[in-house]
């Protein structure tokens, strides 16, 4: 493998993903270009409701589905993948060495972030000309990266497919940011048979040239959306006569952010967006709120949870609103498998492009992933979560945050290597 040439490759995938950012559930062009990059390569592709059951989907506005469609296509998307995928996103690639082996899965995120990219010329993406063409989208969390990574993977294990075993499957996975996508996934089985699997996250506060082979400690999380539905009525004449959706989100707010600690570990709860009125001289008739939960284990999160439910009816009840509450995303806690951790590590200290590689390091957010590493565990298999160190511009999410793409070959070196051992045990 003359991994310069894949080097170059990858970067010019990521360069153009990163022209074209698409939010969760709209990632059509980008699934488009993986779909026929795969099948080019030998890979047997699966779209569409082969690998989402629509009755677990979270967080996704069907709404806005038609438009983005048409974006896609201006923007180089093809039709033929475009129907197959009959307006879901995600794409799955099979690699069937014919001979008996394990099964391997590994999940590449390929959505966008609603972050509008600095148009600075102290940011690369920018000076360079291929900053985000979708106005208030961006890969600002490096997925552009990781799916440029699945795609150079794709290409040098369908270049070693003679010397492998057992079957390879790529998942290019929809919707993560809001942990909103892997559910419709997994509810559909693309994991029941699976005996290893991967996912790889870059960056996240760790300096290039170091890689951890498993993480320890995400949080569970629950993303809600609320909405009250009140009266409106004069402000002057009738204020009585109003029910007031302003006051019962911003009572639910307060009492929200008071929700007690737990004595078991680390919780959090955040109402990010809260909108409410009609004009100044309204009883303001509806509100709307986004909020999140998290917890260390499912026993706080739960417990965060259902304290957050029981404020917002009960200031619902004191407002004399009505209360509708809507499950957006739902993540869970996860270990990475010793057992694979080991084979990361080895893979990685072999391959002497690291100055460090360890096992485990502690992670303070959510990923979508956990829910396929929990399926994957549950019936048996194994399962880890890679962080793969990259000096970054600025953090995750933010509008200059650009990564250092000299370390994406080393991600794809990592996991090719991790399946060859795992394929030759
Ligand atoms: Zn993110
Ligand atoms: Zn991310």
């Amino acid at each position: 493998m003359n991994w310069e040439m894949l080097q170059k490759k990858i970067v010019c995938y990521r360069r153009d993903l990163h022209s074209f950012p698409e939010a969760g559930w709209t990632e059509f062009r980008t699934i488009s270009k993986v779909a026929g990059i795969l099948d080019s390569l030998g890979f047997k592709v699966l779209l569409g409701k082969d690998i989402i059951d629509e009755s677990f989907i979270m967080g996704r506005n069907k709404e806005i589905i038609p438009e983005h469609m048409e974006r896609a296509l201006n923007q180089g998307a093809e039709k033929k993948w475009l129907e197959r995928m009959k307006g879901l996103t995600g794409v799955v690639g099979i690699l069937d060495t014919g001979k008996e082996g394990p099964v391997i899965s590994c999940r590449f995120d390929v959505d966008a972030v609603e972050t509008a990219e600095a148009a600075d010329s102290e940011h690369l993406p920018f000076r360079e000309g291929f900053s985000s063409q979708n106005i208030g989208v961006m890969h600002s969390c490096g997925h552009d990266g990781h799916t440029a990574m699945g795609l150079g993977l794709a290409e040098v294990l369908a270049e070693r497919k003679e010397s492998l075993t057992g079957k390879i499957q790529l998942i290019f996975q929809p919707a993560e940011e809001g942990v909103r996508g892997s559910k419709a996934l997994v509810e559909k089985g693309i994991l029941d048979d699976s005996d290893h699997f991967f996912a790889i996250h870059l960056g996240m506060g760790i300096p290039s040239g170091t890689i951890f082979g498993g993480s320890l400690g995400f949080l569970c999380t629950r993303k809600l959306d609320v909405h009250y539905r009140g009266k409106s009525s004069h402000a002057g004449l009738a204020p009585n006569e109003g029910h007031n959706a302003l006051l019962a989100s911003a009572t639910a707010t307060l009492n929200l952010h008071a929700i007690s600690r737990h004595g078991g570990g680390a919780s959090r709860v955040n109402v990010g967006v809260l909108t409410a009125g009609e004009g100044r001289n309204v009883i303001a008739p509806d509100s709307f709120m986004k909020i999140e939960v998290r917890g260390q284990t499912e026993e706080i999160n739960d417990f965060v949870y259902a304290r957050a439910v029981q404020i917002l009816r009960s200031a619902a009840e004191m407002y004399e609103v009505a209360c509708g509450v809507e499950m957006m995303g739902e993540s869970f806690s996860t270990r990475s498998d010793e057992e694979l951790v080991d084979v990361v590590c080895e893979a990685a200290g072999s391959s002497g492009l690291f100055n460090s590689v360890e096992k485990y390091v502690w992670v303070k957010w959510s990923d979508d992933a956990a829910g396929m590493m929990k399926r994957v565990q549950e019936r048996g298999g194994k399962s880890t979560y890679i962080i793969l160190g990259s000096d970054l511009k600025a953090g995750h999410h933010n509008e200059f945050f650009d990564f250092d793409e000299s370390v994406l070959y080393k991600g794809v070196r990592v996991l090719l290597d991790s399946i060859v051992i795992l394929s030759q045990k």
